[in-house]
C-alpha cells in the first residue's frame, strides 16, 4: 500500500528527478566552470540497478507518477536505452532534460525504450553565440537532435532557455519564434544562483515579467491552464502559434507548491534545488537496507525540507554544488 510522501508545506512529492551522471560534455558558463569540474569516481556513481531500486521504491511506497532523467548530461552515461528500458517498466511518466547535442543518434533507440518526452536547451540560435555560452560549437548538433526528438515522437517537446542580462536577453522573441515553428514550448527560466563560478548576481536576472512582455507585444499571450505543481507558468498565443512557459524561480518563487525531489548521480537525496543538507541513499543502498528502511529515508529528508531558499535576501545560503551537479 503506498502512503503520500509529504514535505514541510503538507505537499505531496510526486515527481523524482535524477541526475544520472556528473559528467557532460558541454561548459556551459551559468553551469560549470570553463574547466569543468573533477568527475566523481565510477564507484560513487549508482548502477542502473541501484537506480532502479530507488525509483521503484519511490513508486511502490510514494506513488509518485513522473521520473525526469538528467545530469550532467544524461545522455553522457553508457547504456541509456537499458536504464529507460528498465525504468520504462514503472507506472511513470518518462521524461529526460538534455542538451540535446547527441539526439540525433540517440532519439530513436530512447524513444523505442519507452521514454515519452524530452526537455532540450537551448540558449541561443546564433552559431558564435551559442558557442560562447555553451562552451562548446554545438548549435548545429542541437537544431538536428531537436529535428531528431520531433520525428522520434519523444512529444510535447519542450525547450529550456536560461536568459542572462547583456549574454542572450535580446534573442527572447527570436527563441519563442523558433518554438512556434518547431511546436515546442519554449521555458525562460530565471537565471538562478548555481553557477558553479559564484558570479551570479540579481542584476544578470531577466525576469519573467519582462519575458512575457516582449514575447506578448509580438505575440500577444494569455494564460493557459491551472498552475498546479509546475514552475512554468503557462501562457498560450491568441492566434493558436502554440504555448510558452516562464520559470520565475527568482522573482515569483513557487516553493509551496513544488512536488519535486531530487537524486544525485552519487546518490544524494535533496529536497530541494537549493538544499544545503542531503541524505546519503547510497550507503543504505550498499549496506542492505530494506526497501522499508530506504522509503523511511526518503520520508525523513522531505519532512525536513526548508520552507523557501529566500534567493536575494541576506537569510539566502548558496549550495555547494552547480547546477551540473544537482541537475535542474
Ligand atoms: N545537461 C542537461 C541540459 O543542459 O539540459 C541537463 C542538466 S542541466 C543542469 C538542467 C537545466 O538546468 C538546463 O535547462 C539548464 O539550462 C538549467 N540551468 C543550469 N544552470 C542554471 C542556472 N544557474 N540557473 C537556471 N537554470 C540553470
Ligand atoms: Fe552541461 Fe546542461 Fe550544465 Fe550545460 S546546463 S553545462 S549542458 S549540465
Amino acid at each position: 500500500m503506498s502512503r503520500p510522501l509529504l514535505d514541510t508545506f503538507g505537499r505531496q512529492v510526486l515527481d523524482l528527478r535524477i541526475s544520472i551522471t556528473d559528467r557532460c560534455n558541454f561548459r556551459c558558463r551559468y553551469c560549470m566552470p570553463e574547466e569543468g569540474i573533477t568527475w566523481l569516481p565510477r564507484s560513487e556513481v549508482l548502477s542502473f540497478e541501484e537506480l532502479g531500486r530507488v525509483a521503484r521504491v519511490m513508486v511502490e511506497h510514494f506513488g509518485i507518477t513522473s521520473v525526469r532523467l538528467t545530469g550532467g548530461e544524461p545522455t553522457m552515461r553508457a547504456g541509456l536505452p537499458d536504464l529507460v528500458a528498465m525504468l520504462a517498466r514503472l507506472p511513470v511518466e518518462l521524461s529526460m532534460t538534455t542538451n540535446g547535442s547527441t539526439l540525433s543518434r540517440l532519439a530513436g533507440p530512447l524513444a523505442s525504450a519507452g521514454l515519452d518526452r524530452v526537455t532540450i536547451s537551448l540558449d541561443s540560435l546564433r552559431a558564435e553565440r551559442f558557442a560562447a555560452i555553451a562552451g562548446r560549437d554545438m548549435l548545429p548538433a542541437v537544431l538536428a537532435g531537436i529535428e531528431a526528438a520531433r520525428s522520434a515522437g519523444l512529444a510535447p517537446l519542450k525547450l529550456n532557455t536560461v536568459l542572462v542580462r547583456d549574454v542572450n536577453d535580446d534573442e527572447v522573441v527570436d527563441l519563442a519564434r523558433y518554438g512556434r515553428e518547431v511546436g515546442a514550448e519554449v521555458r525562460f527560466i530565471e537565471f538562478m544562483p548555481l553557477d558553479a563560478s559564484g558570479e551570479w548576481s540579481a542584476s544578470q536576472v531577466v525576469p519573467a515579467s519582462e519575458v512575457l512582455e516582449r514575447v506578448g507585444a509580438v505575440y500577444p499571450l494569455e494564460p493557459f491552464g491551472a498552475r498546479g505543481t509546475e514552475p512554468a507558468e503557462r501562457y498560450r498565443y491568441l492566434d493558436g502559434g502554440g504555448t510558452l512557459g516562464v520559470v520565475a524561480s527568482v522573482t515569483r518563487p513557487f516553493c509551496g507548491s513544488c512536488d519535486r525531489v531530487r537524486l544525485t548521480a552519487d546518490g544524494e537525496l535533496r529536497s530541494c534545488l537549493f538544499s544545503v543538507r542531503e541524505r546519503d541513499l547510497r550507503t543504505l543502498l550498499r549496506s542492505g537496507a530494506t526497501d522499508e528502511e530506504l522509503a523511511r529515508a526518503v520520508e525523513e529528508e522531505v519532512a525536513a525540507k526548508w520552507a523557501g531558499h529566500a534567493i536575494g535576501r541576506v537569510t539566502f545560503v548558496r549550495p555547494t554544488r552547480s547546477m551540473s551537479q544537482i541537475g535542474g
